[in-house]
């Protein structure tokens, strides 16, 4: 099935009708043509395997054949939450995320963060999560989320069995990897790093200090590293 064009909606409502950037890139871009099948997504984990019935000024209309389980996606619940970069290199976080079959991502301002996000940005972000997910052949296309507050990010893990804080000065790793099991939310910081405080608080939230070595990795490297290692 993966050969199909997919496209999501945020909710399957019959009879649907697909507008918007979505709409664009099917129509401008890729130039589907009416009878097409394509594959609708709706970040259930399902499939919709549908025909275009209409295509018409600023939608189309599409008719659901059957609907399938996704059968590339991860069992186990991943969630990563990185300082925001400077440049695309956010970007690039997410898409790797996305690739490596992350379920949740979320973006967060911390102490010694040095860029500033806004709602265009967030956007983009969540631009890049679509498209990847598109690429890769994914039913899930993860929401990409912002945290003001770095207290809010960490709180955004509580329901996630595995709480792990990558921390470029610890001393010691305190997770084995090899017996990780159940969801898992990774915390990664952003070019300045977390201060003494932040790293007192994932404790008492009870997270656990990942330690990668001791050369210290670029925000982008520490984040797709311990997503590929989860
Ligand atoms: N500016 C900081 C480095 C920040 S690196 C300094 O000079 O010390 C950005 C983030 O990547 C860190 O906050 C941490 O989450 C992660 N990271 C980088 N190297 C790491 C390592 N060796 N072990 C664990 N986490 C690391």
């Amino acid at each position: 099935m993966s050969s199909l064009r997919r496209f999501f909606v945020d909710k399957i409502i019959e009879p649907l009708i697909i507008e918007g950037e979505e709409f664009r890139h099917a129509v401008s871009v890729l130039r589907i043509k009416e009878n097409e099948q394509i594959i609708i997504c709706d970040n259930s984990g399902y499939e919709y395997i549908s025909k275009i019935t209409k295509i018409n000024k600023r939608d189309f209309e599409v008719e659901i054949q059957e609907k399938v389980l996704s059968n590339i996606e991860a069992k186990q619940k991943v969630k990563l939450i990185c300082g925001y970069l400077k440049g695309d290199k956010t970007e690039l976080v997410v898409q790797k995320a996305v690739e490596l079959g992350l379920k949740e991502i979320a973006v967060f301002d911390s102490q010694f963060s040095s860029s500033y996000i806004n709602e265009n940005k967030l956007a983009r972000l969540n631009k890049v999560s679509v498209e990847a997910s598109k690429q890769c052949g994914r039913a899930i296309a993860p929401k990409v989320s912002y945290y003001k507050d770095f207290k809010s990010a960490l709180e955004s893990a509580s329901e996630y069995q595995n709480k792990l804080f990558a921390c470029e000065f610890a001393t010691k790793n305190e997770v084995d990897f090899s017996s990780l099991n159940g969801s898992t939310a990774i915390v990664v910081g952003s070019e300045g790093g977390f201060s003494k405080e932040e790293f007192e608080l994932s404790k008492s939230l009870g997270f656990k200090t990942v330690f990668l070595g001791k050369r210290i990795l670029r925000a982008e490297t520490a984040s797709i590293t311990l997503s590929s290692i989860v």
